[in-house]
């Protein structure tokens, strides 16, 4: 215990959490030089079509190759740029770079005769505000010569439920570009149902904490239920559903029969290079 100020204030010094916040604010002061050395990468994970198992798209997730700490997953900092505000420009590198890679995967599926994989990237609430992003989007699929409906952007319940304004502006814009807008996590925020239905989204993708608890041995589980009832909210709005987090042949059958439409997880792959997302486009 120390004494704070001489008054009678006292403050706890826990050296554990003061070692956490140190690291925190490490992490975060490497972020911008990090972004220009190019220690960041994404990997992709495919998302297929329940019905047979096809390749539909896949998702960018951004990772941190750290020269010291190693490999970082995403839980690790991009909270963080999302306090500084790095997320603007890591965001925008984010996007950049998938849709190169959707470019690329295009004009290989054009070459081998196959359909043309769609490609996921998530979006910070902090990007939805930025007066650029529309622009930026813009000029990032002419660049790359990608298809804007070849791009989906994933935005979380809760990045998306609260958006009025401008921000709500910039959503219809990119819709009107021809992206399609997703909704990340779905059933783990507390998503306004009247005010669902006056956004402009294409998709729902039901979190992997529900999914997790779907048992072939238990077809009426409060999860079944759950998923249940999300399925045919999304379909009353005409809403694709992507599952998350699938990780068993049993948890993709209840899905199927569920009428979930698509699904993602370590049943079909982890994320990986781009250059396994080829592997599947020739093999499937
Ligand atoms: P998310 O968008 O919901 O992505 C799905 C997460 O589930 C990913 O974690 C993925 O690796 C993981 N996952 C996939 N299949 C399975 C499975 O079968 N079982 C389990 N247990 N997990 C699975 P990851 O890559 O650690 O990303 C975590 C979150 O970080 C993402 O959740 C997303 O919200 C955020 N994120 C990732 N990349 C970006 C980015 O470029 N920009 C922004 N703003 N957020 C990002
Ligand atoms: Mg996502
Ligand atoms: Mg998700
Ligand atoms: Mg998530």
């Amino acid at each position: 215990w120390a004494k704070v100020d001489g008054k009678n204030r006292w403050a706890c010094y826990d050296p554990e959490r003061n070692a956490r916040e140190i690291a925190r604010i490490t992490l975060s002061a490497a972020m911008p030089a990090a972004l220009e050395r190019g220690e960041f990468y994404v990997e992709y994970q495919p998302i297929v079509r329940l019905s047979d198992g096809a390749l539909l798209g896949a998702e960018a997730l951004v990772r941190w190759a750290h020269p010291e700490f190693g490999r970082l997953g995403p839980d690790r900092f991009i909270g963080l740029a999302e306090e500084t505000g790095l997320i603007v420009p890591l965001g925008r590198w984010v996007l950049a770079t998938a849709c190169a890679q959707a470019a690329e995967w295009a004009a290989h599926a054009a070459r081998t005769g196959g359909p043309q994989p769609s490609i996921s990237v998530n979006l910070a609430a902090r990007q939805l505000v930025e007066p650029g992003l529309v622009d930026d989007v813009d000029q990032i699929l002419r660049a790359v010569g990608l298809p804007p409906a070849s791009l989906q952007l994933e935005l979380t319940e809760s990045a998306i439920m609260g958006t009025t304004g401008e921000p709500l502006g910039a959503l219809h814009k990119l819709v009107d570009l021809g992206i399609r807008i997703a909704i990340d996590d779905f059933g783990t925020g507390y998503s306004n149902l009247a005010y669902l239905r006056h956004l402009p989204v294409h998709a729902l993708k039901i979190a992997g904490s529900f999914v997790e608890g779907l048992r072939a041995d238990e077809p009426d589980s409060v999860d079944a239920q759950i998923v249940r009832a999300l399925v045919s909210l999304a379909h009353t709005l005409k809403l694709d559903v992507v599952a998350e987090g699938v990780e068993t042949r049993d948890q993709a059958d209840r899905l199927t029969a569920l009428g979930c439409d698509s699904a993602q997880g370590w049943l079909y792959a982890k994320p990986g290079p781009p250059e396994e997302i080829n592997r599947w486009m020739d093999q499937h």
